[in-house]
């Protein structure tokens, strides 16, 4: 068996950029899509596309549909001229932050900026996709999501606490 191709491999620094954009890799460093069959040139970053050879070794035919759909999600975008942001985000109440940064490692999207004049770490809000993971991982408690404050969360438990009460009694 002859064969007329060459192998291919991702670029030495994929996932450097892959952190850059806060996008995914696989194991062999090429980019990930959001989903394969409903959502192929998007990434799990807003605003983030990818196309051809960067997910993979491709024919040309393929690469050049996929550049074209991803060149289309782009231009509606910007004739939107307008982006909706997550309305659930993180927010950093910069009194309680320590500055220990462990923040800005955990957030898959890269949207937690620390400032070095102030030691303390901020939420970028056009980043932030709302999941949550900073809020769990601040040893300070210092991070809340929009409607997920520790008040409001304790205040959903205790209304479904007292709206049991009267079952467990009656059983
Ligand atoms: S994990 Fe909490 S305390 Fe540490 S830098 Fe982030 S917000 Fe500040
Ligand atoms: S909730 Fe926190 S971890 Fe998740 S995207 Fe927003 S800043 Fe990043």
């Amino acid at each position: 068996m002859v064969i007329l191709s060459s192998g291919m491999q991702a670029r030495y620094d994929s996932k450097d950029v892959a952190k850059l954009f806060g996008i995914s890799c696989s194991s062999d460093a090429w980019y990930i899509e959001r989903h394969p069959k409903l959502d192929p040139v998007a990434t799990m970053t807003e605003g983030i596309y990818i196309a051809g050879c960067a997910q993979g070794p491709k024919d040309i035919p393929a690469s050049v549909v996929q550049g074209a759909a991803a060149a289309a999600r782009i231009l509606g975008k910007i004739q939107q001229k307008e982006i909706s942001l997550e309305p659930v985000r993180a927010t950093i109440n910069q009194d309680q932050c320590s500055g220990c940064r462990i923040c800005n490692d955990l957030c898959p999207f890269n949207a937690i900026l620390f400032h070095e004049d102030t030691m303390v770490s901020e939420v970028n809000p056009a980043l932030c996709q709302g999941c949550g993971t900073c809020v769990a991982g601040c040893p300070a408690g210092a991070i809340s999501g929009t409607g997920f404050s520790n008040e409001q969360i304790l205040s959903q438990i205790e209304g479904i606490l007292l709206l049991n009460i009267p079952q467990q009694a009656a059983v």
